[in-house]
């Protein structure tokens, strides 16, 4: 617990100092205090600390001495408004609100109005002298804290404040509580519980949230916006979250609380209208979301309340951004002076950065638009229409292309989201939980389409005057908001100005070199025009597959000796030649590794049951194995069969003298062995490719390494190394392997449960295991580097574009990451930041930390 001049505390004033920051106070509530101790105008209040609801959450209760505490506070700051909590003439009202140290919009609890009975509505209406909002506000308390503390499921449609109570005793066998001290107590605890609510969990587990971080609760002195007409309720950037553009961005509504914007259960207006409307508190807002920026340095996300023509800021956090508002911002930030190059670098999330690879609708398309909504999220998506959160998960977990269509999302609909391809909701704004989530997840989203009307029992929707059915398909573009019925064709993205800026300051910094996997020409130019430095990897089997090709591998594998083999493979020659052709002249100049055969054979070969003759069969049965990405495969068909791998550095040799004939330059040529565990095995398949290198091609120079996929590979490194002129660690074999888990066997099965079940915090298919898999690659690289220092190090398995892996592999000291063209961005992104981290903690301990 903190400690504050000796004495235990878990709660502080917003303008008491308190050391521990967002950790301590959660975002809401640092903001909170900042922002008191600058001197903006916010609400008077106190937050209780994330320590306080980690105790809560061990304890299963209240830790002792909280309850006091929050007394005291109450009394300070019944002190500072000149009001009381419980007073039947002039209530004190304060808003119970959730707010961790990660935001995590929407997902847990808040309670509004807290104070509020049935003789202090009557105070409240007396000194406000508005009878309609004074009941509103009793209204919004009984409905707010019914569904959050007491699980109460009232009727949509009811907003009466007597059927609400009514309601309230129906469900939970007692009275509306009328004791403001036990509203704000139990009030708190729901906060607390909420944290562990099904949607904070998903939630948690898709940004890889700690579950054991816990959110602090702020108890706020309420301020109005919806008192009248001098009276509102926003949410407002300092630039626009979905493009980046400088200038105020935002929506608000007259004569309304907070949760009628965010929760999307009224459509807003833009904020520039607020100009006209109330422009002394229009102008104060301007200045000081310039006063937030120019503080934090970022970009502010800000929900303000105006009550009767004043101004409060009730929070202001960094705002949640499109990857290509991100870049915007960074680089116009720089631009400013307001931050330096390498803090651009470090805002953008790499993970971020495929967002802006995503699809858009083809310019040139034909398409009747049905209905128009908000551009809340960019990117386009087709999918079929699902009308509920269960639904779009079950079927978008089944692989199909799903958009979720709703009236409005709420933090409940999470898991539903997380599952389309896009979503489309007849109201809410651009700030509307669907807009904030989708945004996040660089998912499409059209929001507040007005043509749209759903009928949720019969499972029909209407847009813009037709008829739909659950489970039609529908188009969305969430760039401009369009929607279209039926499926309009996609384009790829195109890269701006922007993203090129800050991956050029990232080339800048980063010491890795970022290559790509790729497999034939198309991908290779791709990968290039995304900055790959070389292909790490190109695998040669896809190019076995095909209409003319596959039927003489087939030939291959069914001879029954090697002068039958010989002959296939001498058919199949030409066509890997000119394969490595196209692959050479795309990446002409730069590093091209070619990996040799590497799967078991019989994936070449049909099922038994589609055999066509009694030969084939036999050789089906003869090449079953029981555990298959274990048995025949990898170097060891090179080993047990070399007319293969001969074949195929013969292709590569003829088809690098090819293109340096063509163009005069020779391609830089890399040829690797797969599944490598044995030195002798590396020492014959050396000998093999020099001899036909020799043969072939005794001009072109070459490397011929390995791949590190074993454990024992890496255990005796030094020996492999001596055959080898690089390593290339493929990490997907190693995971497998090292951790006894058959890819295929553990996703969407036994890895699924462990992950839910908090046994593994990741997925290590995903994620590279530092402890586990990254021990061995250390040992790997120490042993390699001890027989030969100048060994070249890389690694090609998926773990190669994923930015923490990434980081891992800058700290291990490797010369180069391999990933998917569309993940190259990101690998030289995350390159880079892993390069300023290092930065940072050298100065960090340079400076005694
Ligand atoms: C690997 O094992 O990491 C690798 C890149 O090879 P593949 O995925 O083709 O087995
Ligand atoms: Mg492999």
């Amino acid at each position: 617990m903190t400690t504050f001049g000796g004495v235990a505390r878990f709660v502080f004033d917003f303008d008491e100092p308190a050391e521990g920051g967002r950790e301590l106070l959660g975002g809401k509530g640092i903001g909170l205090a900042e922002m008191t101790q600058l001197g903006i105008p916010v609400p008077a209040g106190f937050t209780i600390t994330t320590d306080a609801c980690r105790a809560y959450l061990r304890e299963g209760g209240l830790p002792e001495g909280l309850e006091e505490e929050i007394r005291r506070h109450v009394e300070r700051l019944e002190a500072r408004t000149g009001k009381r909590l419980g007073d039947p003439n002039d209530p004190l009202l304060v808003s119970v609100r959730s707010g961790a140290a990660i935001s995590m919009p929407g997902m847990m609890d808040t309670i509004l109005n807290v104070g509020l009975s049935d003789e202090s509505v009557a105070g409240l209406a007396r000194t406000t002298q508005n009878e309609e909002f004074a009941r509103d506000c009793y209204r919004r308390l009984i409905e707010m804290y019914g569904e959050t503390v007491d699980d109460v499921s009232y009727d949509r449609d009811v907003h009466d404040v007597d059927r609400l109570k009514e309601a309230y005793r129906r469900d939970t066998g007692r009275d509306f509580p009328q004791d403001a001290r036990e509203q704000l107590r139990r009030a708190v605890i729901a906060v607390f519980e909420s944290w562990n609510s099904p949607r904070a969990q998903v939630y948690r587990r898709t940004y890889d949230i700690p579950d054991d971080i816990g959110t602090a609760v702020n108890v706020v002195q309420m301020v109005f916006g919806n008192k009248g007409d001098r009276s509102a309720t926003g949410v407002c950037f300092t630039r626009n979250p979905s493009t980046g553009e400088q200038g105020l961005y935002g929506e608000y509504l007259v004569n309304a609380q907070g949760e009628d914007v965010v929760a999307g259960i009224r459509t807003p207006q833009p904020i520039e209208e607020m100009r006209e409307r109330l422009p002394e508190a229009f102008d104060r807002l301007v200045e000081t979301m310039a006063r937030l920026e120019q503080h934090y340095r970022d970009m502010q996300d800000i929900e303000f309340t105006i009550e009767d023509g004043t101004l409060y800021l009730l929070q202001t956090r960094s705002a949640k951004r499109t990857a290509a508002a991100a870049l915007k911002a960074a680089v116009d930030m720089a631009g400013e002076g307001l931050i330096s190059r390498d803090e651009a670098i470090a805002r953008i999330d790499p993970g971020q950065l495929d967002q802006l690879l995503h699809p858009m609708l083809d310019p040139n398309a034909e398409l009747e638009v049905a209905a128009r909504g908000l551009n809340a999220s960019p990117g386009a998506a087709c999918g079929h229409v699902v009308l509920d959160a269960d639904t779009a998960e079950e079927r978008g977990k089944a692989g199909e292309a799903v958009i979720l269509v709703r009236w409005e999302t709420t933090p409940d609909d999470i898991h539903g989201v997380i599952q389309a391809k896009g979503v489309l909701t007849a109201h809410g704004g651009m700030t509307s939980h669907a807009a904030v989530v989708a945004r996040g997840m660089g998912k499409p989203c059209v929001a507040g389409c007005e043509g749209l009307d759903i009928d949720l029992d019969a499972r029909t929707l209407r847009l813009g005057g037709h008829q739909l059915r659950e489970g039609d398909t529908l188009t969305i573009d969430g760039t401009t908001g369009r929607v279209v019925i039926g499926e309009v064709a996609l384009v790829p993205p195109q890269i701006n100005e922007d993203f090129e800026t800050v991956l050029g300051w990232a080339d800048d910094v980063r010491r890795l070199r970022v290559r790509a996997n790729a497999d034939n020409a198309g991908d290779s130019a791709k990968a290039r025009e995304f900055g790959a430095q070389g292909i790490g990897l190109c695998r040669t089997e896809h190019m076995f597959f095909g209409d003319e090709r596959l039927p003489v591998v087939q030939e291959m594998i069914l001879a029954s000796d090697e002068a039958g083999r010989r002959d296939a493979l001498d058919r199949l020659l030409p066509f890997q030649q000119s394969d490595f052709e196209a692959i050479f002249e795309a990446m002409a100049g730069l590093p091209v590794t070619i990996r040799l055969l590497d799967p078991p054979l019989h994936e070449f070969l049909p099922s038994l049951d589609e055999a066509t003759d009694e030969r084939m069969r036999r050789r089906i049965k003869a090449l079953d194995e029981t555990n298959p990405m274990l048995g025949t495969r990898g170097c060891r068909l090179g080993i047990q069969w070399p007319e293969i791998y001969e074949m195929q550095v013969r292709a590569i040799a003829r088809a690098a003298r090819a293109v340096q004939e063509r163009t005069g330059d020779a391609p830089l040529v890399e040829i690797m062995h797969p599944l490598v565990g044995f030195a002798e095995e590396l020492r014959r398949l050396r000998e093999l490719t020099e001899r036909i290198m020799a043969e072939e091609a005794p001009a072109i120079e070459y490397l011929c390494g390995t791949m590190i996929e074993l454990p024992r590979a890496a255990l005796r490194a030094d020996e492999i190394a001596e055959h080898a002129d690089f390593f290339s660690f493929g990490t997907n074999d190693l995971t497998q392997t090292t951790l006894g888990m058959s890819r295929d066997d553990a996703e969407g099965k036994f890895l699924t449960f462990y992950l839910e079940d908090g046994v593994l915090a990741q997925n290590p298919f995903e994620t590279l295991d530092q402890d586990g898999v990254g021990d061995l690659m250390r040992i790997g690289v120490d042993r390699g580097r001890g027989a030969k220092p100048g060994i070249k190090l890389g690694i090609c398995g998926e773990h190669g574009g994923e930015p923490a892996s990434v980081e891992f592999c800058h700290r291990l000291g490797l010369d180069y990451v391999s990933c998917s063209p569309y993940r190259v961005p990101v690998a030289r992104l995350a390159a880079a930041q892993a390069v300023l981290r290092e930065g940072a903690r050298a100065e960090y301990v340079a400076a005694g930390g």
